[in-house]
């Protein structure tokens, strides 16, 4: 590496710190690089990367068919506006109506999670002249005032209030709390499958199969958001299959375009279409981002990779657990695939760091989970490295 460049790149913390705006805790390392499950600092230090970007990358970085589905589609068209049809968009809303449950086939195209569940909230609310909205404690919806209006977290939504009206919180996997919240003026129920950034708390099936019937009870619309848990993460296509459950509206985004930015929410058929204007995007649904999902796509099912999530899961979930047994200071593992929660009796952020400093990355959920999301291309070898160093750092 040239001397010259190396002093720009160890420097890209101080700079960022001074010319952004100071939303996010830097980690104090540069990335230049990436492939598979592994990222490279500025220094040319590698890490095993179980943050996948914030479950962005769900093939891992750089992944082969991934890239090349963008230089292709780069050098053919990148922008395409929604009022002209488009070949890679057409072939995506065909090829994710095939993955999802049988009815959800009508898509919107936007260009992150957040974007995905206010296109959700505006079309409940057109298809049922509804308000309400009752989403639940722990949920993480994204940063929009839409979605924040539906996110739980205090510290994210206080300063940003008076929010949206008409949204309520209920106790996740509390049935009772919601048969009561449910009332005639509530259009929608929006909740995660597994809360990921509420601190990786699994949705109990009975719960979730009885918000769903609820919903088709009293005329609300069940919204499920899988912007974290779709596309292989948790063992399955999508979360919803792991319980058999069929909402009406899915959000979608993350890993979708394996590290392009895109989001995407799919419509069954209990929900109306909106009309011309109601609602749109200037970059959702361009050429790029649709190559790039149909890429990702294609891999995960050529090689199964929900399947690869559920064993390779299972065995990062052992091996966590067998940890647990000799380090005090870990409360509880759980975990769906290789969406993973180690609950700590301490604060996860100085762990977060002596895990960086042994060569993994890691992220956190809320203040005392350490929470993994690694691409789901990830060894067995990674992953008894990543125990590895968790145990040196629980030493
Ligand atoms: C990350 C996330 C979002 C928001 O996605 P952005 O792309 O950051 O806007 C929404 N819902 C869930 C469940 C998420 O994990």
């Amino acid at each position: 590496m040239v001397e010259g460049a190396t002093t720009t790149m160890a420097n890209a913390t101080d700079i960022e710190a001074r010319h952004g705006i100071g939303v996010f805790a830097l980690r104090g390392i540069t990335l230049v690089r990436g492939e598979g499950a592994v990222v490279w600092d500025a220094q040319g230090r590698a890490y095993i990367d179980c943050t996948s970007a914030h479950g962005v990358a769900i093939l891992g970085h750089c992944h082969p068919a991934v890239v090349a589905a963008i230089r292709e589609q780069a050098g053919r068209l990148i922008n395409c506006t929604g009022i002209f049809a488009n070949d890679q968009r057409a072939a995506l809303m065909q090829e994710l109506a095939e993955v999802l449950p049988a009815g959800l086939d009508r898509f919107f195209f936007c260009n992150s999670g957040a974007e995905a569940v206010e296109a959700a909230l505006k079309i409940a609310r057109v298809a049922t002249g509804r308000r309400g909205v009752v989403a639940a404690r722990g949920g993480f919806h994204g940063r929009t005032m839409g979605a924040l209006s539906a996110t739980w977290e205090p510290h994210y939504r206080k300063p940003f209030e008076p929010l949206v009206r008409g949204f309520r919180h209920v106790r996740y996997n509390d049935p009772a709390a919601l048969a009561e919240a449910l009332t005639g003026d509530v259009g929608a129920v929006l909740l995660e499958v597994v809360q990921g950034e509420g601190g990786v708390r699994l949705g109990d099936p009975e719960y979730l199969r009885t918000a769903q019937s609820l919903c088709r009870e009293r005329g609300a619309l069940f919204i499920l958001d899988e912007v974290q848990t779709g596309f292989g993460r948790t063992g399955r296509m999508f979360a919803l299959e792991h319980y058999g459950l069929e909402p009406d509206i899915v959000c979608l985004g993350k890993g979708i375009a394996g590290g392009f930015p895109m989001g995407a929410v799919a419509l069954g058929p209990r929900v109306s279409n909106l009309s011309v204007g109601q609602h749109g995007s200037t970059f959702g649904g361009n050429p790029l981002a649709c190559a790039a999902a149909r890429a990702t796509l294609r891999t995960l099912r050529e090689l199964d990779f929900p399947r690869q999530a559920a064993e390779k899961g299972r065995y990062f979930l052992e091996r966590l657990r067998e940890l647990q047994k000799c380090k005090r200071r870990v409360r509880e593992v759980r975990g769906l695939g290789l969406m993973i929660g180690i609950e700590m009796r301490v604060k996860v952020a100085p762990i977060l760091q002596a895990l960086q400093e042994k060569g993994v990355l890691a992220l956190n959920a809320g203040p005392t989970v350490l929470r993994l999301l690694p691409p789901l291309v990830i060894g067995y070898e990674q992953i008894d490295a990543v125990v590895a160093a968790l145990d040196g750092v629980l030493e």
